[in-house]
């Protein structure tokens, strides 16, 4: 560690929060244990704390001056319900539920910056402005996240933010390397449900019904069609039927049939070409077998947009840090969704990726690290320092640096 702010951290704190936090998973709007942790230290350390944001949600506020620089730091507490089978000594004691996206260990990096701030704070380092530090519920829920209801319960307006910024954990890619991206680097994730209804009637007399299950199966081939017709080669999309489910038993021509359906883009006008074509293409293979349809589109979390000028800027810290071999500047997207693309919507920033490595946890998994989601992952504890002290400088370069956005 080549940084004055990383003798501000305290590695073995940090080591024995985590841990602490690994032990007691809590799922979405239920981490009132790690949101109390959360409170109770910020609290010693001299922040003001507000509390009962989406519930268990609280920002952290503290001001190192008058000046009009505002910076958000967001990390999220909720685990998964996933039984746990690391076997490590801090393994979880919850049956059922366990850390295994690394919530811990970004709740922890983002408490360990807080520690170091307030020490920073406490010896008049020469910062200007305001650091609100975001402590979210329920990342993993999907469609009703903890980020939506946070800004839905004023989160921008209570705590003004000029640049927001995050940080997770990336299996896979070498313990400590930081990867960055400008534009879209996570895909928006919507789902749909398309009910066809036909006529019922006897199997053996299929000119007295009209069949439901012909036009679902038709309409699963059509949907084929769009990503490999209507969208750009360039472009990425999925359209994933998940579900399909129609009749009870074979001789009977039921009334209906119905598709589910995971979709996915990496820009917003490919997303609502998607939806477009899917309405158009299920309605229209409806009307051509005489059956009607229902679709019912639920949007889900956006495509997670990274704001450049605030990517170089955490770039730039990151590359100081830690050296150029350490920093990838031009990461390639995941089709994988996160809520904090909502924030970036409303405040530029950056969503950031730190290597998890393979720290030896690939027990359980066929080949290669172990990946998040998987109850045999666990986050690199040796990312704890360098996450935290990359946090403390990215705040010290915000609350310094003249041109902000
Ligand atoms: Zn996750
Ligand atoms: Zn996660």
């Amino acid at each position: 560690m080549h940084s004055k702010f990383s003798s501000y951290v305290d590695a073995d704190a940090m080591r024995a929060w985590r841990h602490a936090i690994h032990r007691q998973p809590e799922l979405g709007f239920e981490e009132f244990q790690t949101s109390a942790l959360v409170q109770r230290c910020l609290s010693e350390w001299g922040y003001e704390v507000t509390t009962g944001l989406a519930g268990t949600g609280l920002v952290g506020t503290l001001v190192f001056g008058p000046g009009p620089a505002r910076l958000g730091l967001r990390a999220e507490m909720d685990a998964l319900p996933i039984q746990e089978a690391t076997g490590l000594p801090w393994a979880s004691e919850v049956p059922g539920k366990m850390h295994g996206c690394g919530h811990d260990g970004h709740t922890t990096m983002l408490l360990g910056a807080a520690q170091a701030l307030a020490r920073l704070h406490r010896e008049g380092c020469a910062m200007d402005g305001t650091v609100h530090l975001i402590f979210q519920p329920a990342e993993e829920l999907g469609g009703a996240g903890g980020a939506q209801r946070m800004m839905q319960e004023g989160l921008f307006s209570r705590f003004p933010c000029d640049a927001v910024f995050a940080m997770h954990n990336l299996p896979g890619v070498p313990q400590g390397r930081f990867l960055f991206r400008e534009g879209a680097y996570m895909a928006s994730s919507d789902r749909a449900s398309i009910v066809f209804e036909g006529c019922g009637g006897h199997g053996a007399m299929p000119h007295l019904a009209t069949d439901p299950t012909v036009v679902a199966s038709a309409t699963v081939m059509a949907l084929q069609s769009i990503v490999a017709r209507n969208v750009d080669p360039l472009a990425s999309a999925v359209i994933t039927v998940g579900r399909l489910q129609a009749g009870q038993t074979y001789n009977v021509i039921p009334e209906t049939a119905e598709l589910e359906l995971s979709i996915r883009a990496l820009k917003p006008e490919i997303r609502d070409l998607l939806e477009q074509r899917i309405r158009a293409v299920a309605q229209g293979q409806a009307d051509s077998f005489g059956a009607r349809c229902r679709i019912s589109y639920e949007r889900g979390y956006p495509v997670l947009i990274n704001a450049p000028a605030q990517t170089r800027l955490a770039m730039d810290v990151a590359q100081s840090l830690f050296g150029t071999a350490q920093v990838m500047a031009n990461a390639e997207p995941l089709c994988a969704s996160e809520d904090f693309a909502y924030m970036l919507q409303e405040r530029p920033g950056s969503y950031v990726f730190i290597g998890n490595g393979d720290n030896g946890h690939t027990h359980g998994c066929a080949s290669g690290p172990c990946s998040v989601h998987n109850p045999s992952f666990d986050f690199n504890d040796r990312n704890l320092e360098p996450g935290a002290t990359f946090w403390v400088a990215l705040a010290h370069a915000f609350l310094s640096t003249p041109t902000r956005s």
